[in-house]
């Protein structure tokens, strides 16, 4: 670290200082000298609302000058209440990050750059502006909570819980958002809008909220440690074991969204809806539990309905004339009743790999069949490193600020740096599993398992047993190219033999969402929506947590981690709508209107 100035903070200040002078000059080629030659800009709503990336310094000084007429931003300082400059490692770089705040004419944002050596001094290699708050609709949190008047001293009047009674209702209203799931990405974002005063409803086809987690295999605890996992303003308590089981997550969910005062009908399925481009509003209809239905014209429908949408279920031959049981993945919930039976479970990602598991530990003959590679992690150690940075010491909200820095450059040198470590601390187990012929790979690039997740949503499995149960030989393995067809009694083989199964798993994943679109929007929203989901060009992924090619349709989805990150933004986005501070459709040609109540 000789190359860096002992003056870490005066440094920091520094280049701010000659940033915001060059910025507020619109003088690109000076701001352009403040950056490394290959460096990335990733702007979240402050500039440019929208979540994007420039890369390259010259093109970042421009888009910085030609969006910061609009933008105006302003009063660039060090953020005294955020970590303090420190020297940091990223990516196998070391840097000084430095997280500050601005203004822009709208809100306050926060920003984190990292600064490098260069030919003359510090020069940035990354720089990152994320819009926190709009000015004049700021959270009711903390010094600014309500004070709760309208309902303690009003005698005679409604109180606290007869006004969520009534907020739940919807009698004679409609919501100015509808949110489609009541998982972490529908709670989180109804929490956030809920800090904004933005009427929100969520509806889950459930009987309770959490059961998308209680309804899971009986043995599964979330993958990733708890303090990565906290939900919006209410983290999760000190006493709660690293790894949290499923049930405890569910009902956490109900206690949630209960404190957290949000307005949510379970039993009740979305089945559809039209918009209306003149009005700018959704026709939807809501079907309940006792077969009534519910039509509500809400300006904003949020998708938060997970990757799990439609089941995938591919054509196998023979499978109709299969006499045992077939269920998907989705479906299997318990090992006990197929004690002593044979199981086959098709495809090697996490649960296909957590259900063999679950049923050889209830005493059935489990055989996992694969049909493509599988990139495999220990759960421990090697499954946590993408998280580390939750462990060097700054507080939740900073970690996530340095998460929504990293351009995706450098997620991909990140991960592919953390892939070449995992594969000599999980030496052992990736020899076991070659040595007994389980397939596996690296995913595209060598990036890892964490890429696979955002790229395609599965096709990895996280060590937390099964491995060791293949590699053993108490969980069989088929390669399905050794298939011949399905069978009445089970598979049979190429070599003419048949492996007899009582029950056969789908662990075959999920269909995408523009076929969940289709099936509730037609084929013309699916289209004008696009591809939901994995990365696009711009390295964003694709019409996630912004404004997509249909107004008022919004995505929300991810680990719980991404979720109360992205939350934030989208919360932002629908209320900065509302207001008419943006247009709600992507069209440069059309104007802001302000919601019509
Ligand atoms: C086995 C497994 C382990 C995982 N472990 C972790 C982990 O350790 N850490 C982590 O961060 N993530 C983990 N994930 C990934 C992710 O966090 C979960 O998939 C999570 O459930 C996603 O939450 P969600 O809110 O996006 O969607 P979901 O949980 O899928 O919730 C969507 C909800 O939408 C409802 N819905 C869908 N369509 C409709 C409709 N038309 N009408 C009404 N309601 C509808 C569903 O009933 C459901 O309740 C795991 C996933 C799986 C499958």
């Amino acid at each position: 670290m000789t190359d860096f100035p002992s003056d870490l903070d005066g440094q920091a200040r520094a280049w701010l200082a000659k940033f915001a002078d060059a910025l507020e000059h619109a003088n690109s080629e000076a701001l352009e000298a403040l950056f490394q030659p290959d460096s990335h800009w990733r702007d979240v709503l402050a500039f440019t609302w929208h979540l994007t990336t420039v890369d390259g310094a010259a093109e970042l000084a421009q888009a910085l000058v030609a969006t910061q007429s609009e933008a105006q931003a302003s009063s660039f300082a060090l953020d005294p209440d955020r970590t303090a400059p420190r020297m940091v490692k990223r990516a196998g770089t070391e840097c000084l990050e430095v997280i500050f705040r601005f203004e822009t004419a709208l809100g306050r944002g926060s920003g984190l750059f990292r600064l490098v050596p260069g030919p003359a001094g510090l020069v940035a290699w990354t720089f990152h502006s994320a819009l926190q708050e709009l000015k004049g609709f700021e959270e009711k949190t903390g010094w600014n909570r309500p004070k709760g008047d309208s309902y303690a001293r009003d005698f005679g009047g409604p109180n606290w819980l007869d006004q969520r009674r009534a907020a739940q209702a919807y009698a004679g209203r409609d919501p100015a958002v509808i949110v489609v799931g009541a998982g972490q990405a529908g709670l989180d974002i109804a929490a956030r809008l809920g800090q904004l005063g933005v009427d929100t409803l969520i509806v889950d086809r459930h009987q309770r909220i959490g059961d998308n987690w209680r309804n899971r295999y009986h043995s599964l605890t979330l993958h990733n440690e708890v303090h990565v996992n906290h939900m919006p303003y209410m983290p999760f308590p000190e006493t709660w074991p690293t790894f949290v089981p499923k049930d405890k997550l569910a009902n956490w969910f109900e206690a949630y969204a209960d404190a957290m005062e949000l307005n949510v009908w379970t039993d009740t399925s979305f089945v559809g809806g039209t918009y209306d481009d003149a009005e700018e509003r959704w026709t939807v209809t809501l079907r309940r539990g006792d077969g009534s239905e519910r039509t509500m014209s809400p300006r904003h429908v949020v998708m938060a309905v997970g990757v799990s949408g439609i089941k995938n279920v591919p054509e196998l031959p023979g499978l109709d004339s299969f006499a045992g049981t077939v269920v998907h993945s989705a479906d299997y919930t318990d090992g006990a009743p197929w004690q002593g039976k044979n199981a086959l479970i098709l495809g090697t990602g996490n649960s296909g790999h957590d259900v063999a598991q679950d049923l050889h530990s209830h005493g059935a003959k489990a055989t996992l069949v694969q049909r493509h590679p599988t990139t495999v992690v220990s759960v421990e150690p090697s499954g946590q490193m993408v998280y580390a940075l939750y462990k060097e010491g700054p507080p939740t909200a900073d970690c996530d600020l340095i998460t929504t820095s990293t351009p995706y450059a450098l997620l991909k040198r990140t991960f592919q740096m953390i892939v070449k470590e995992t594969q000599e601390i999980d030496r052992d187990l990736l020899e076991g599993l070659k040595r007994v012929g389980f397939r596996m790979d690296l995913g595209e690039d060598e990036t890892g398992f964490q890429m696979k997740y955002l790229r395609r949503g599965g096709g990895y499995y996280l060590n937390v047993g099964c491995s060791e149960l293949i590699i053993n030989g108490q969980v069989g393995l088929l390669q399905f190219d050794e298939i011949e067809r399905f069978v009445a009694q089970g598979v049979r083989l190429r070599d003419g033999s048949v492996v007899p199964a009582d029950l056969i798993v789908l662990a075959t994943g999920y269909k995408g969402q523009q076929d969940l679109l289709r099936l509730l929007f037609g084929a013309e929203i699916a289209e004008r929506t696009g591809p939901v989901w994995g990365f696009d060009a711009g390295g964003e992924l694709a019409n996630m947590f912004k404004r997509t090619g249909q107004p008022g349709l919004w995505f929300i989805a991810g680990s719980l981690a991404q979720c109360r990150i992205y939350s934030k933004y989208l919360a932002l986005q629908i209320k900065a709508c509302e207001e008419g501070m943006i247009s709600r459709s992507l069209d440069p040609t059309s104007k802001p209107a302000l919601a019509a109540e």
